[in-house]
């Protein structure tokens, strides 16, 4: 792979025109294709013809590689990269540039002088198309084709020679590193520069994307979305960049409020990760014509064998034993736990996970009971849960608590510390749900004084969760919300996201917003 670069503005900040005031301005002129470069070199010589060969060389050394540069042509070069430059300015700081960096090659304009005085500059003169000729010449040399060859430059002068490579990285002045570092530099670039402008074909004229979050975009650009992808965006960047997307693929800790889906007029649809839409103010999107749609029922699977996991792990305090057993110990005698079997497992909300739960729970031999209130007698038959009308008759009847509502205004500090209260003295409680659903100081003063035997927590009030209270505790098992953090729920929420997106292309091509919020109750 041959990567060639232009000298001043791109690896460099300085333009060597630039530093004397009679030709200022000159080297805006001739990048912006406002002058021709011939135009603007006989210009400038007019301006510096007489000059001190001395005073004029001087000059050159402002021109020096930014500070990242010789880390990011080292890493090039490690690549496998033959690094030459092109430059419409001097020798006599190219020379020194190319050399500093250890580029394979390079051209240059050489200055021509009498008496010590500066004249003019050699012929030929180093213009687009000799640029152009040296990059074709190197080709040959080194043999590279022309899907081989990566063209770095930043003016109109370098339009030529970007035409001689198969990738060529525009841009006006100073962000070179940034570029570079953005560019996946490995061996294969060319080929993914050209999936990239395939891609760019192909999705020329779809609505465009915003993806946010550990999502996996590549699958989504091979679908054909216009997609710009980030790992993270803090809110102020999210609110800045939203008005050029008409969706948002989003998948983050940031509630998607009505400043957030004010901040594009363009945005039709907000796709969001996951089950719960207590990050999401629908309202406000359905008024806007913004469609809401989540993936309810991807992750259900996963977060009932969580929770299964978590219940056992509690009961026999299998996370404990591990890190004592890790750590050299033998306390064979000091854990000892509690069956599963033989107990009674309330539910608290049965629905889609409450009942995944309920069936796995059925090959323990417990007894099941549920407290769901929108739901009819017949619904707990169905999955043979014995229904309780109130949620405090299920706490008093229940050795372990699982908790699988959503986060409502009704359900916020659903376990507080009077329902707390009415549980088994030595329950168990297991919450893969949401933390706002329990009133974690209250639980917390629960499990200290023995009211409650342990819990098991995958979601917590605040998330990241801080250290605090439950820390200092033995029985607490606790997982980072890793509910749906399962190979099988990401692929299915990968596939329902491109459904969503397919749907929403066809739709936009029509150009009726959509305002349907596709969602039941999640
Ligand atoms: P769902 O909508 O299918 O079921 C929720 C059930 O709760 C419904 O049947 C509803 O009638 C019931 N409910 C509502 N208010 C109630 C109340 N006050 N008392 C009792 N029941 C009530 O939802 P689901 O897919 O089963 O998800 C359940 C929960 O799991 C949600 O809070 C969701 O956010 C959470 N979740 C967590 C993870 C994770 O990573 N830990 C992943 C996915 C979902």
């Amino acid at each position: 792979m041959l990567i060639v670069f232009d000298i001043e503005g791109t690896l460099c900040d300085a333009e060597f025109w630039d530093s004397f005031p009679q030709t200022q301005g000159t080297a805006a002129k001739a990048m912006s294709g406002e002058t021709t470069f011939r135009d603007a070199m006989a210009q400038r010589f007019r301006a510096v013809k007489g000059m001190p060969a001395e005073e004029f060389y001087e000059q050159g050394k402002r021109v020096v590689p930014r500070k990242e540069a010789p880390e990011a042509i080292r890493i090039l070069k490690d690549a496998g990269f033959t690094i030459a430059l092109a430059s419409g300015g001097f020798d006599f700081f190219a020379e020194r540039i190319g050399t500093t960096l250890g580029a394979a090659a390079w051209t240059a304009n050489k200055a021509t002088e009498e008496d010590g005085l500066i004249t003019g500059h050699a012929e030929p003169l180093v213009d687009a198309n000799a640029k152009r000729a040296f990059v074709e010449r190197l080709q040959e040399e080194f043999g590279f084709t022309r899907a081989e060859t990566i063209v770095v430059g930043d003016g109109a002068n370098d339009a030529e020679m970007m035409n001689a490579a198969g990738l060529s990285i525009a841009f006006n002045a100073k962000p070179v590193l940034e570029v570079v570092a953005n560019v996946k530099v490995r061996g294969d670039l060319c080929e993914v520069a050209r999936k990239s402008i395939e891609h760019k074909e192909k999705i020329s004229g779809k609505p465009r994307v915003l993806v946010v979050g550990n999502i996996n975009a590549e699958k989504l650009e091979n679908n054909g979305f216009n997609v710009a992808a980030y790992g993270d965006l803090p809110r102020d960047k999210l609110l800045q960049l939203l008005p050029a997307f008409d969706a948002l693929v989003y998948r983050g800790n940031e509630k998607l409020d009505a400043e957030i889906l004010d901040a594009s007029s363009r945005l039709r649809l907000v796709a969001r990760f996951g089950v719960g839409l207590d990050h999401i103010d629908v309202k406000h999107a359905e008024k806007r014509g913004i469609r809401v749609v989540n993936t309810p029922t991807a992750s259900t699977e996963s977060v009932a064998e969580l929770t299964i996991g978590l219940m056992l792990s509690l009961l026999r305090r299998i996370p404990q034993a591990h890190a004592s057993t890790a750590g050299g110990e033998w306390r064979k005698n000091y854990f000892t736990g509690v069956e599963l079997g033989g107990k009674t497992v309330g539910i608290v909300g049965v629905g889609r996970i409450g009942r995944a739960v309920a069936r796995r729970l059925k090959a323990f031999g417990v007894k099941i009971v549920g407290f769901d209130p929108f739901l009819h007698p017949e619904d707990f038959k169905d999955v043979g849960v014995e229904q309780k009308n109130s949620l405090e008759e299920l706490l008093g009847e229940s050795d372990i608590v699982t908790l699988h509502v959503p986060l409502t205004s009704e359900t916020n500090k659903l376990l507080d510390r009077r329902r707390i209260a009415t549980m088994r003295d030595g329950a168990f409680l297991v919450n893969t749900s949401r933390g706002k659903v329990v009133d974690s100081i209250a639980l917390a003063e629960a499990l200290e004084c023995g009211k409650l035997a342990g819990a098991a927590l995958d979601v917590f009030e605040e998330e990241p969760l801080q250290r605090g209270k439950l820390h200092e505790l033995d029985n607490v098992v606790f997982t980072p919300h890793i509910g749906a953090s399962t190979l099988e729920a990401q692929a299915r929420i990968e596939n329902e996201i491109v459904r969503v997106l397919t749907e929403f292309e066809a739709s936009h091509a029509t150009t009726k917003p959509v305002t349907q919020n596709s969602l039941a109750f999640a």
